[in-house]
């Protein structure tokens, strides 16, 4: 139900991927809802500009086959397929081992298993699409804490990341907690987090190679961690970029970063191999120091956190936001229950329901993105063959490999079963996905 008494029915605090496709959904699915989202970077009317969002950095995310089903279910596929590679095969396979896997989008009858988009160009596409809703921006502005009401929350905000510039509150049915991996607010709130280091950092950078990646995501482990290549340019260009997520160990990183751009290339050549044929260019290198964080409850009378502030897993399995995606729809298929059914919706019994449908899901995506990185990040010859039968056995038994397939498409999970109001949003145009 919507609340009047309030300022407005949701607060989302965190404008990044998680926060603004939530205040989409939410537009589309329930558009009977108040939304307001808060964010601690400026937003411009017109156009993301390059400094508008950490989340929208020179990043790419590989999008599981599963999450277009969601951004055309929302009206944003055909926008955000204008520059969306469209992933065709994916080549797992072990360095120095003979195993190996190869996964076809024709194999599962589809004519992708997945699509990388950079994330400023998700950005651009969200907000553009956003700004034609009546969603309404608090930016730059942060949201500061909370005091639990009767009936809801009592949001605090203030300017950019200051509490004590501009402060305010308002009023809400429920917040939402989208501020990303380091949440402020989930510590503020006292939410338990499991963190697992896993000792390494992720290397982030876009490369360019002689040979065309032929839409293929190439996930190679390694002794020194994994890497992944996912190709991020129409495959018929001269000179193919993809983007590259390499793990390395501190002291490997430190050593890579203060070396030119030639050595750099040499040294990813070494660890990766002539597949892709050269490495031609490497761009800027970004690093992030990678933890798996997992939260017991993601959910209290009144808040619940979504997005990289309920889960932060390994890159290079690509399954972080496409779980996130999962996740916001299952809540916001319970936001409109509640709505039909005339409860709060921050009641415990609204979000409870919530987390039972998406914890599944999220308990399945975390073991099978962890085992691949525990599985394949042990150099010991023994464990060495045992992953290699693995994988070999993997590319000759069908329903393994369909099983993988499917995970690795974004399928595995339960489907939420929300639409928007008045039908599907897009247009059933022609998506025109680099090719
Ligand atoms: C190297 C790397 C590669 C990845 N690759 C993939 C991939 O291929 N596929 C995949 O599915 N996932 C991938 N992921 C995961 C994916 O990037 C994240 O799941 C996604 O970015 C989650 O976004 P978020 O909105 O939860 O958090 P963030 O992007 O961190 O956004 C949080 C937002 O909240 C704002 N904010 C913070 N505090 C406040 C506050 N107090 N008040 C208001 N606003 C606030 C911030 O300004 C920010 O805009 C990758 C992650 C990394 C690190």
């Amino acid at each position: 139900m919507t609340n009047t008494s309030h300022d407005t029915d949701i607060v989302i605090a965190g404008g990044g991927l998680a926060g603004a496709t939530l205040a989409l959904a939410l537009a589309r699915c329930v558009p009977e809802l108040r939304v307001t989202v808060v964010e601690s970077f400026p937003l411009s009317a017109d156009a993301v500009p390059e400094s508008y969002q950490p989340s929208y950095d020179a990043r790419s995310t590989a999008l599981a086959w599963g999450s277009r089903l969601i951004f055309e279910q929302l009206g944003l596929w055909q926008r955000l397929s204008a520059h969306a590679t469209p992933i065709r095969h994916i080549h797992v396979s072990d360095r120095g081992h003979f195993g190996a896997t190869r996964l076809n989008a024709k194999d599962h009858q589809q004519e992708a298993l997945g699509y990388v988009a950079d994330n400023r160009w998700m950005g651009l596409c969200l907000m553009q699409e956003l700004l034609e809703t009546g969603v309404h921006w608090e930016a730059p502005a942060a949201v500061t804490g909370m005091d639990p009401l009767a009936d809801g929350v009592e949001v605090f905000l203030g300017e950019g990341e200051r509490a004590d510039t501009n402060p305010r509150s308002l009023t809400a049915q429920c917040l939402v907690i989208a501020d990303g991996g380091r949440s402020g607010l989930r510590e503020q709130l006292g939410f338990r987090v499991n963190q697992q280091d896993y000792g390494q950092h992720a290397l982030i950078a876009n490369v360019s190679t002689s040979q065309s990646h032929q839409n293929t995501a190439y996930e190679r482990f390694t002794d020194a961690g994994p890497m992944a290549l996912l190709p991020n340019s129409p495959a018929d260009q001269a000179e193919t970029s993809s983007s590259l997520v390499w793990t390395l160990d501190g002291d490997t990183l430190d050593d890579l970063l203060a070396r030119d751009t030639a050595e750099q290339c040499r040294r990813l050549q070494a660890r990766f191999g002539w597949r892709l044929g050269r490495f031609t260019r490497i761009g800027e290198c970004s690093h992030y120091p990678l933890t798996l964080q997992t939260v017991d409850e993601s959910v209290r009378p009144g808040v619940v956190l979504v997005g990289n502030a309920a889960h932060t897993l390994h890159p290079v399995a690509g399954q972080g936001f496409n779980l996130a995606l999962r996740g916001l729809m299952a809540l916001v298929e319970q936001f409109r229950l509640a709505v039909t059914e005339d409860q709060p919706l921050g009641s415990l019994a609204v979000l409870n329901r919530y987390q039972a449908r998406h914890r599944q899901d999220w308990k399945q995506t975390v073991q099978f993105s962890d085992s691949l990185i525990e599985i394949f990040g042990q150099s010991m010859p023994a464990v060495a063959a045992v992953r290699d039968m693995g994988l070999t056995g993997l590319d000759l038994l069908p329903g393994a490999k369909r099983w993988f397939g499917r995970q690795a498409m974004g399928l595995g999970g339960r489907r939420s079963q929300i639409s928007p109001v008045g039908g599907a949003v897009h247009s059933g145009k022609e998506s025109s996905s680099h090719d």
